[in-house]
């Protein structure tokens, strides 16, 4: 009954830190978010005690008739949500439910068709460090040099250049809609499965302010905790026709006992995700990333080489250009992190620098939408990322971290959670 504090005084002392850092900055990593107190509790409850291995109905433990119940709502909720036929919930990440996907559409040696790392891909769609890369044959398009988008012509010509098995549509960093319409014309004509890995976007599909891509592929795989704004977990959507594989392959296939806290926490958040407030959020998301598309094109920031890909966003992420910048990635994260506000450098396509270094920032909207940031917060945002890129080595930080500070207390975060029992 001893609390954390009591027990190990250091793990609390870091994790109180954590919480400090969460409230006094503004955090603008594009695939972060807060999750609600509802999805605390679900995470840090007596679920996580329980093993589940199997389905409801099917376990091969007893003293499943509860878990069980929470299972079936997630699977329910999923499914509504997102219109889906089929819903797995037990991923334990977005990286195990790619695996479990991959696993399910193509056998090792076959060829999987995605987006270039280098371009905004994701690790496991093929990369060559990654299971992805080593279980499968691989091949990638690419965006265009001109515009910085994905040319479907192209996807097209290599799709029938390289006949994949699969072909992947989903991002890590990428500021466009896909045309999910085309990729399944294209695994069409060539005879491949569409996997689509919508982690990054999911909760604004899921408010229907982004086209959904449920209807066009065959599978559709994604994380809870990016827009989506849950537990930091993965779920898998599909056809019905793909159940059976898909559920061998997540367990026995990549996985054993499901983790049940977290489970329970996705069905808290697929319930959240149906209210209006959800979607106002999602709307005040995706505001904020075209408000600060437009700050980072004003001409203060162009004259000093900064621009943004594609020249904004569709979406809840911008991605800034350092090519012709003095600063480049590492020196722009470290920057803005001086002032308060958390970003990840990131490679531009076609980048000079080295993957450590970069040329990029993606900066995104999600975390602080969430925190009940609008139009007005947003314009305040952009205004002080813009002059600290604008300034460079000139800028002067410690005004800019003021008003920074200023914004983090006016939004508070996580008020009352000493009291809820959590720390
Ligand atoms: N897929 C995409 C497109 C992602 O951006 C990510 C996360 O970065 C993942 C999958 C993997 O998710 P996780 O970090 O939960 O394994």
């Amino acid at each position: 009954t001893a609390s954390l504090a009591e027990i190990d005084p250091d793990v609390a002392a870091a994790m109180n830190g954590e919480l400090s850092r969460q409230r006094d900055t503004l955090e603008m990593i594009a695939s972060e978010n807060f999750v609600p107190r509802a999805v605390l509790q679900a995470q840090g409850s007596v679920l996580t005690n329980k093993y589940a291995e199997g389905y409801p109905g099917r376990r091969y433990y007893g003293g499943c008739e509860y878990v069980d119940v929470v299972e079936d709502i997630a699977r329910d909720r999923a499914k509504e949500l997102f219109g889906a036929e089929f819903a797995n919930v037990q991923p334990h990440s977005g990286a195990s439910a790619n695996a479990a996907v991959l696993m399910t559409l193509m056998e090792p040696g076959e060829k999987l068709l995605g987006l270039d790392l280098a371009h905004g891909g994701h690790l496991t769609h093929g990369m060559r460090l990654n299971f992805s890369g080593k279980l499968y044959e691989t091949a990638a398009y690419g965006v265009s040099k001109e515009d910085h988008r994905i040319d479907m012509d192209e996807v097209r010509s290599i799709a029938l250049a390289e006949k994949p098995k699969v072909i992947v549509a989903g991002w890590s960093a990428y500021p466009r809609t896909l045309d999910f319409a085309a990729f399944r014309s294209i695994a069409d004509e060539v005879g491949a499965h569409l996997w689509v890995d919508m982690a990054h976007f999911a909760g604004l599909v899921a408010a229907g302010v982004h086209p959904s891509p449920v209807p066009y592929a065959d599978v559709v795989s994604t994380t809870v905790h990016k827009t989506l704004g849950g537990p930091r977990s993965g779920l898998i959507l599909a056809k019905k026709e793909w159940a059976k594989k898909l559920n061998s392959a997540v367990f026995p296939g990549q996985q054993g006992g499901p983790l049940m806290h977290a489970i329970a926490a996705k069905a808290v958040t697929f319930k959240i995700a149906m209210s209006d407030e959800f979607v106002a959020r999602q709307q005040r998301t995706l505001e904020g990333a075209r408000i600060l598309a437009d700050r980072l094109t004003g001409s203060d920031v162009a004259s000093s080489g900064v621009s943004v890909l594609t020249g904004g966003t569709d979406v809840h992420l911008v991605l800034v250009d350092l090519r012709n910048s003095e600063l480049d990635g590492q020196q722009a994260e470290d920057l803005l992190h001086q002032v308060g506000i958390t970003v990840n450098r990131n490679a531009v396509p076609f980048d000079p620098r080295p993957p450590m270094v970069t040329s990029g920032l993606r900066i995104g909207t999600p975390a602080l939408a969430t925190r009940g940031f609008g139009a007005e917060q947003f314009a305040e945002v952009a205004d002080i990322i813009a002059t600290a890129l604008a300034g460079g080595a000139d800028a002067d930080v410690s005004s800019l971290r003021g008003r920074v500070s200023r914004l983090a207390l006016d939004f508070p975060l996580y008020e009352g959670l000493e009291e809820w029992g959590m720390l």
